[in-house]
């Protein structure tokens, strides 16, 4: 059995194929290496023996042991240096890395195989003892930390953190010299704090730093592989539903040094700029420096090249002007890689004295934006076809092109706070809150946070998952909050330096003005600002923007699905229209009574004692509606508008209060007792399974005589004017044929009439949603007569469990948490359950008439998974709100990719 996999001089076991043996940075590591690129040799051991390890009380393999030593032996023959070595000591990288990136979600170990026998070796070869030291105390206080204490599950007998117990000798230490950075410490600060840290940790955790390099070396592999179940990478899995059983592969590498002096250097790139997409290298890198010290945001990083320059770092020499060799070839690096991959990467470097080491490369996070703009780019760069570009966005990155950005009108006149770097772009507006728990605490009581840190790091990830937006005192565009907010698409700012903030007493100061939690801001992460208070936010206009533009039109050259949109007012239709629906699939009537002149007459309607008084309310309605639709007909010329008669529980227009009872009875003229009694009368106890649906126009058809008068007469009136309006009349609820061919009866009757009042021809079809289980079991004889079914899986999927769709948020939580539901079947279809009676009512209403058109109206109509199912059953459209119509568009042309 392989476990160890070799990397190293241009050839490696492994390729970018086997992500799932060698996780991601594995599989890369080895990639670049066979591409000649030069990689720092080592080996990955691979996730099975994370399995292994978890399955036999965290032992490990007996083969392991010899892998790892031969695979030790080629690693130090590479780099002609020996680990454990006292002249030419060979020092090694301990680093997780899972199938896909869990950026600082579990721990890694640097600088193993410095013991007090190589210490003296090093400092000769380097004639660098303050680097030697500063290495040596680093390895102190990870290995202490990570693998003594975490993995070691070791208590300090203080009760504090034994890295927060260091790091205090250090500030002490630089407080006595009168220091402020790092950089200021010496070769002797160093060996005297390390000595100290040495005495501190057997101290607080009962047992001595090993200064054996084998320990070291073993201590660190199982600690990373601890770290799989660490509370952070548990909460990281959790929220992005990455499973238990991958388990994390652990690279052991050669050290590379960024900071034995001013020709080593380190830094991260994209190879474009996944903040906009633009073809341009992007990255940042400090001289003398660690990778880590980069991400820090501790120094300000220089930018590697002019596309980085910012305000805040415009003084600073790029990589391209203080190395310019290395610079071209690192420039080299990544359009190889680029090519290679056909995919934009991130990737980071290291140069130790004057030569270059890539130390990964893996498929970069980018927002929304960038995603369109490169898949579209990349097509026309001929780098990836059409299949890949539709395939390059996510439906749900679409969202973030769907956000609101700040009113920029608004912006001219509003306190500016403050500025700093743009790391995600969009608006938001929020309560400020100091702490990630304070963040999850507030957004669950329904307030909208923007969570305020110095810097954010993995131990955040839940507050800033919950929060809007992010602001960060430090850190770069590279920056843990920047990286993470940008895999989110969520705003956020970073290295706003002119904030003071202290988190304990929860306040911050910026120039001289106190802000504390609670108080309200508002960010734009496009540009990097933050404002005082709530400023207006708005929707970014799509239409111009070419990519995106682009994009929609090749999914829509693979999609057979139609998209259409749930609308009512012809502005949301219109709306819709530009996002590119293609008519509107549900357009419920009763949103049109809530007006205060029409609510008084469907009041009257619902109060009536008889036809008579029904019928003269009732016909009051009559202008309003046809209105109504003649206004929304036009606005979707040429598409086709389902019509739903309307469809509310009666209560909801007559649950009032006292006072507004005795209102009601002066404007109607009748008796205030005998009103209340009338309203308590349509009381019910279950008004969802109540008087609604086509139930009210079987009980009171003059209703639907109205409704249908109002729509074929504004047919009539735009055919008229030469506009080609298509009606379709839907019946909402219906469970039996008889209650189908009621309303169906009076709709077609009074298109007749009309028709015959008026003269004019026009086309209209009437059909009906299937929306209860039994009009799915019936199907066949629904579609006898019914020209359409349209799927309400709203209240399918209410009516299919018997969960009340407004009460489900009782129980749901508990459903979740004890995975007895995977997800809300209100917002991701149940595809096996309530699925199965669609799939049945698409085949039986298909057997009966074939040329029955069938789409879906639910909320559902607009989710990426259950569009993929639409499409498999077989379905001609799906209907959405107007806002994810594009979202819709990209789902339905990967469906057809996916399923073919
Ligand atoms: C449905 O039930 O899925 C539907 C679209 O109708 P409503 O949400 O109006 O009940
Ligand atoms: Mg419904």
């Amino acid at each position: 059995m392989q476990y160890v996999y070799f990397f190293g001089d241009s050839k490696a076991d492994g390729t970018a194929a086997m992500k799932e043996l060698l996780g991601g940075k594995g599989a890369n590591l080895a990639e670049m290496t066979n591409l000649g690129i030069p990689v720092p040799p080592g080996f990955s051991i691979t996730t099975e023996v994370c399995t292994y390890y978890y399955a036999n009380e965290k032992n490990f393999p007996p083969e392991l042991q010899n892998q790892v030593e031969e695979a030790i032996s080629k690693t130090e023959e590479i780099m002609d240096l020996n680990f454990g070595d006292p002249g030419n000591p060979l020092l090694m990288s301990v680093r997780s890395g899972a199938r896909i990136s869990m950026p600082g979600m579990m721990e890694t170990v640097l600088n193993v195989g410095l013991t007090s026998k190589t210490i003296p070796g090093l400092i000769e070869k380097s004639g660098n003892s303050q680097f030697v030291y500063d290495a040596y105390r680093r390895l102190i206080m990870m290995y202490s930390d990570v693998v003594m204490e975490k993995a070691g599950g070791v208590e300090p007998n203080n009760g504090i953190p034994i890295r927060e117990q260091l790091e205090k000798f250090i500030d002490q230490r630089k407080a006595e010299k009168g220091v402020t950075q790092d950089t200021e410490l010496d070769g002797d600060d160093w060996k005297e704090l390390s000595e100290l840290f040495k005495t501190t940790v057997k101290d607080v955790l009962g047992s001595e730093f090993p200064d054996d390099p084998h320990e070291q070396l073993w201590g660190s592999i199982s600690a990373v592989f601890q770290s799989w179940n660490g509370k952070r990478a548990i909460s990281y899995r959790r929220i992005e539903g990455i499973p238990e059983e991958w388990g994390t592969a652990v690279n052991v590498q050669t050290m590379v040094f960024g900071n034995m002096g001013d020709d080593c250097a380190t830094g991260v790139g994209f190879t474009r700029n996944p903040a906009t997409g633009e073809n341009q290298f992007f990255g940042e890198w400090l001289s003398n420096a660690q990778g880590e010290d980069v991400v820090a945001g501790i120094r300000t990083p220089n930018p590697i090249n002019q596309w980085g320059r910012t305000k805040k770092n415009r003084e600073l020499p790029t990589l391209h002007e203080a190395m310019p060799s290395i610079y071209d070839e690192l420039d080299g690096i990544r359009s190889n890689l680029e090519k290679h991959y056909n995919d934009m990467q991130d990737i980071e470097f290291t140069i130790e004295s004057g030569r270059l080491w890539m130390l990964q490369t893996r498929v970069g996070k980018r927002n929304g934006m960038a995603a369109v703009k490169m898949a579209t780019d990349m097509l026309s760069e001929g780098l990836i076809d059409k299949k890949t570009a539709v395939g390059r966005v996510k439906p749900s990155q679409l969202d973030e092109l769907l956000h609101p950005m700040v009113d920029s009108e608004a912006e001219v006149t509003a306190t500016r706070l403050a500025d700093g770097l743009p790391a995600g772009p969009g608006g938001a507006t929020g309560q400020i809150v100091f702490t990630a728990d304070d963040a999850e605490a507030w957004a669950k009581d329904g307030k909208k946070v923007i969570l305020v840190r110095n810097e954010t790091s993995p131990e955040d990830v839940h507050g800033m998952h919950a929060a809007e937006a992010i602001l960060t005192a430090k850190g770069g565009m590279t920056s843990h909050a920047a990286l993470v907010a940008r895999g989110w698409g969520k705003c956020c700012v970073v290295g706003c330096g002119v904030l003071n903030i202290d988190s304990r007493s929860k306040k911050m100061t910026v120039d001289r003005r106190t802000l504390n939690e609670g108080d309200v801001i508002t960010l734009n992460g496009t540009k990097g600002v933050v404002y005082l208070g709530e400023l207006a936010l708005a929707q970014v206009d799509l239409s111009e923007n070419e990519s995106f533009n682009r994009l929609m039109e090749i999914a829509d050259d693979f999609r057979t699905l139609g998209i259409r949109t749930n609308a009512e007012r012809p502005e949301d239709a219109a709306q819709a229209r530009a996002f590119g629906a293609q008519g509107i699939g549900l357009c419920r009537t009763e949103h049109m009574f809530f007006d205060p002149e029409r609510i008084l007459a469907i009041r009257e309607m619902i109060v009536a004692e008889n036809e008579q008084a029904r019928r003269k309310a009732v016909m009051k309605l009559l202008p309003f509606q046809r209105e109504d639709f003649y206004e929304i007909l036009k606005t979707m010329h040429d598409f086709p508008v389902t019509i739903r008669l309307l469809d509310p529980p009666l209560h909801e227009f007559v649950t009032l209060a006292e006072d507004q009872i005795e209102e009601l009875a002066g404007e109607l003229g009748t008796d205030e007792e005998k009103l209340k009694a009338r309203i308590d009368a349509l009381h019910e106890l279950n008004p969802m399974l109540g008087h609604r649906g086509c139930r009210l126009g079987i009980a009171y058809p003059e209703i639907t005589e109205m409704q249908a008068r109002a729509i074929f007469e504004a047919t009539a009136q735009l055919t008229k004017e030469g506009v080609n309006a298509l009606p379709e009349v839907m019946i909402p609820l219906v469970g039996t044929q008889a209650e189908y061919d009621h309303q169906e009866t009076i709709v077609r009757k009074v298109a007749e009439k009309v028709k015959n009042e008026t003269n004019i021809e026009y086309p209209y079809l009437v059909g009906t949603m299937i929306e209860i289980p039994r009009a799915c079991l019936t199907a066949d004889e629904i579609a006898r007569k019914a020209e359409f079914f349209s799927f309400g899986t709203n209240d399918l999927t209410q009516t299919t469990f018997g969960f009340s769709r407004d009460d489900i948020g009782g129980f749901l939580p508990a459903y979740l948490e004890k995975g007895i539901l995977p997800e809300d079947p209100f917002q991701s279809l149940d595809q096996s359950g309530v699925g199965l009676l669609m799939e049945m009512a698409v085949e039986k209403g298909r057997g009966e008439n074939g040329e029955l058109k069938i789409g879906i109206c639910g909320e559902h109509g607009g989710d990426p998974a259950s569009i993929h199912f639409c499409y498999r059953i077989g379905l001609d459209y799906v209907s959405c709100s107007p806002f994810r119509v594009p979202i819709a568009r990209l789902a339905a042309a990967q469906a057809v990719i996916e399923n073919n």
